[in-house]
Formats: structure tokens, C-alpha cells, sequence
């Protein structure tokens, strides 16, 4: 199958890195992320937030970890055959140090298959590949993907605690998502 994979809070795990900075830059003390759009929990306006990451990309990209078990899980679904494509709401702008992290931390990954939704939609880019199956962490594009037909994988995370609809599979680790990517692949 061809899978489609987020890069934030799928793969790299963004947002402790991304609380403790903005923390310190914005002067909160916030704890928890429970709003995927951290404007709205650090209180300041959009713009405040894209221009801080944008001044600070090369650190606030290069510095997150990788998700636990992503590196394992996605080297299992090559190994299985499927094919990976990262789709992320990064921008162009972003790719070259997208590219220098993946390298860097052991991620396997095609240069041709990491693509930049940036400001426009990933479902759009969901339907130019054919993806079959999407591995997501953000509830709104999780039920856009879901929609149209493709079975989304929502790793667990602080901010996306709502019900979901029929389609999204909530999972707590990556060996959740690949238990429910086989499933999938079996009844083909
Ligand atoms: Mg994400």
C-alpha cells in the first residue's frame, strides 16, 4: 500500500521541544498543548507565532527527537513492502532542514516522497498520490482525510482528545499503527 505519513508528532516529536521554547520565549509557563493551534494556548496572534518560527526554523526543527518507535515502524512498513510518502503542513521553505533531520536521526525516506502541504491541503495532496492509508496526529485533518475514504491512524496526543468518527483509528504507539495498517492490508 502507499501510506501517507505526517512529519509532526508522527515522526518527530515536536511539540515538548516546542513547549519548553516557546515557554521560555513567550514568558508562559504552559504545560500542556491541549490546542493543536499553539497561538491559541500561548495567547498571541498568529503572525507572533509563524514569525517566531520562521526566525528560529533551523533550531526548533533540528532539535526535536524522533517519535518513539517511528524510526522501527516505518523501516517495518518498507520492509513490508508498502511505500511512504511524508506529507507535511511544513513549508518549501522548510524542506532542506526537513530533509537534514530525517537524515540525520535515520529516518528512511525518498527525497521525491517528502512533500510540503505548507498553507494549502493535505487531503489535496492525499488524492494526487493515491495514498491508501494516512498516519496523522491532527484531528482536523484526520476527518478530512477520513472522508474521503482513506483510513487514518491518529497517534494519541494531548490535543487531540475529541470523539472520532468511523475511519480514524485512534493508537497510542507506532506498534498500534502498524497492527491497524496490516489489518487493513489483509482485507485488501
Ligand atoms: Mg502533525
Amino acid at each position: 500500500m502507499r501510506i501517507g505519513v505526517d512529519i509532526d508528532g508522527v515522526v518527530a516529536d515536536s511539540y515538548p521541544y516546542w513547549l519548553t521554547e516557546l515557554n521560555l520565549h513567550f514568558g508562559k509557563n504552559i504545560t500542556v498543548i491541549d490546542d493543536y493551534e499553539m497561538h491559541l494556548a500561548f495567547d498571541v496572534s498568529r503572525d507572533a507565532m509563524n514569525d517566531y518560527f520562521v526566525c528560529n526554523a533551523e533550531r526548533l526543527l533540528m532539535s526535536p527527537k524522533p517519535i518513539i518507535g517511528a524510526k522501527e515502524g516505518i523501516e517495518a512498513l518498507l520492509r513490508e513492502g508498502h511505500e511512504v510518502i511524508y506529507i507535511t503542513a511544513r513549508t518549501l521553505e522548510e524542506r532542506d532542514v526537513t530533509m537534514r533531520w530525517l537524515t540525520m536521526c535515520g529516518i528512511p525516506h525518498k527525497h521525491e516522497h517528502v512533500l510540503f502541504a505548507g498553507f494549502s491541503s493535505k487531503l489535496e495532496l492525499v488524492k494526487q498520490w493515491g495514498i491508501e492509508a494516512f498516519v496523522e496526529d491532527y484531528q482536523v485533518n484526520a476527518k478530512l482525510i477520513a472522508e474521503s475514504g482513506v483510513p487514518v491512524f491518529l497517534l494519541n496526543a494531548s490535543y487531540n482528545q475529541v470523539e472520532l468518527p468511523k475511519g480514524i483509528t485512534r493508537c497510542h504507539n507506532w506498534d498500534q499503527i502498524l497492527e491497524g495498517i496490516q489489518a487493513i492490508d489483509c482485507k485488501g
